[in-house]
Formats: C-alpha cells, structure tokens, sequence
C-alpha cells in the first residue's frame, strides 16, 4: 500500500514528485555526459582566422572539416522549444489539478506552487534553463545533445503531468 500523499508523510510518491521537479540536476547530469562526449569527439578547435597577410603557411590550411553548423534558432529548435514550454505548462495545469483536489505538493511546498505566478515563473525559469543547456550545447558542437536536452526535459515534464493527473483524490475516512 502506498501512502497518499495527503497524509503528509513522504513515501515513494514524494521521491517520484522530486524527481519531476528536479530537472535542472538533470540538465547538470547532461552536462557531465557532454564532458564525457567531448573526450571522443576529438573536434578541432574553430578558427576564427581567415587568412591575414602574415598568416599560417599553406601547409597548414587543409580542407575544412564537413561540419554543417545550423542556426541555433532554426526551426527543429524552435519546435522543440515550443514543445518543452508545452510540457512545463502542462506540469503547470496538472500541480493546479492536484492541489485543487487536496494533494499536497512535496519538493516545492504547497505554499510555493499556490503562489501560482512565482509557481509560474519557475516552470518558465525551467524552460529557459533548458534552452541554456541546448545553447551550451550547440555552441560546443554537441549538436545531438543539444536536441536531446529538449527531447528529455518534454518526455520527463510530461510523463510527470501524466502522474499528477493519474493520483487519487484522497477521500475522506467515514
Ligand atoms: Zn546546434
């Protein structure tokens, strides 16, 4: 049996909420497998050199490394942007539903995310904390990681409001 989250002790439920919650550490997690990637990648340092009068021998000057570099504002971003600020507004919607039927709030407190426009703010905070972590990413070349961090943060957010709305309403004793 699993303890309702009314009840107001923690249990398997509030680790799972933290969890949810906690996608900044996951960016953080990304951030070390990027550290890893980056040993392998082996990608040459950019130049911002083109050429100057007194500049690197012929010897020097190979064939430039085939590398498309996209805009970091192209369009697959900008879906998938959309899409995590989509699934930010949905954990949203889904903390409000749970409150409303008297689920307590764990990792953020009930007072916080009853504040709706500071609860707001966070998600929206979350949100461009993970187009940070896709830029990091793009600018060091780490194009796939750069995709994937959107990827993860729309998969988690909503599996999470998914779990929100699926909790029981607590309903009181006789
Ligand atoms: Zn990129």
């Amino acid at each position: 049996m699993r303890p309702w989250a009314g009840a107001g002790s923690g249990g398997v439920e509030s680790r799972l909420r933290l969890r949810t919650r906690a996608l900044p550490a996951g960016c953080v997690a990304l951030l070390v497998v990027v550290a890893a990637d980056a040993t392998r990648a082996q990608q040459p340092p950019l130049h911002a050199d083109q050429g100057s009068p007194q500049g690197p021998s012929q010897a020097q000057v190979g064939p430039a490394p085939a590398q498309t570099i996209h805009r970091f504002w192209d369009r697959t971003n900008g879906l998938w942007f959309a899409a995590v600020g989509a699934s930010r507004g949905l954990d949203y919607a889904s903390t409000m539903n749970l409150r409303r039927r008297g689920i307590n709030e764990v990792f953020l407190t009930n007072s916080l995310v009853d504040n709706h426009p500071l609860f707001a703010g966070i998600e929206a905070a979350a949100t461009g904390a993970s187009i940070g972590v896709s830029y990091l990413f793009h600018r060091t070349g780490h194009h796939r990681l750069e995709r994937w961090t959107s990827i993860v943060h729309f998969g988690v957010a909503t599996a999470g409001a998914a779990r929100n709305y699926a909790l029981k309403t607590p309903h009181p004793g006789p």
